[in-house]
Parts: C-alpha cells; sequence; structure tokens
C-alpha cells in the first residue's frame, strides 16, 4: 500500500514528503487511513540531532486519522476515528 510520508535524510536536514511503500498490518496490528499529521518539538529534537534516531526517519507522530481493523483480527468489525 502506498502511502505519503515527511522524510529526513540527515540529522538537520530538510523535510520532503515522499512516497513510501508501506506493508500490510500483521496480526495485532490495525491500518489507520491518516487524515492529518503534526510535526512537533520532539520531532525537531530529533532533527537536531537531541533525540536519537537513525537517519534516514519519518517524522512526524501526532497524527489523526480512520481507523480500519483486518478480518480476522480480534475484535475485527470495529473501525471509527483514532
Ligand atoms: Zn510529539
Amino acid at each position: 500500500m502506498l502511502t505519503n510520508a515527511a522524510i529526513v535524510e540527515n540529522k538537520d536536514g530538510q523535510f520532503s514528503i515522499e512516497e513510501l511503500d508501506l506493508s500490510e498490518p500483521g496480526p495485532g496490528e490495525v491500518r489507520v487511513k491518516m487524515q492529518a499529521c503534526g510535526i512537533c518539538r520532539s520531532d525537531l529534537s530529533a532533527l537536531a540531532g537531541i533525540e536519537r534516531v537513525q537517519f534516514p526517519a519519518v517524522l512526524g507522530h501526532e497524527a489523526g486519522g480512520l481507523l480500519g481493523v483486518r478480518h480476522g483480527a480480534p475484535g475485527h468489525g470495529h473501525s471509527g476515528q483514532v
């Protein structure tokens, strides 16, 4: 499945929005169709090398979207906003 992500190639680098091929959710995982995602101070700290991350990195971890649950997953049949 293709998705867009804010990627930084190296410390102090520039954000670029790139298309990534995301694997299907595995057992115990869910798919969230992202509607919006923010870049916060933690992401900027990672960019500055204050928080340890491995580059290239996909930053942005405060997001909202629509939840979809795989068939066969525990509680399957539920969906909603997250
Ligand atoms: Zn944050």
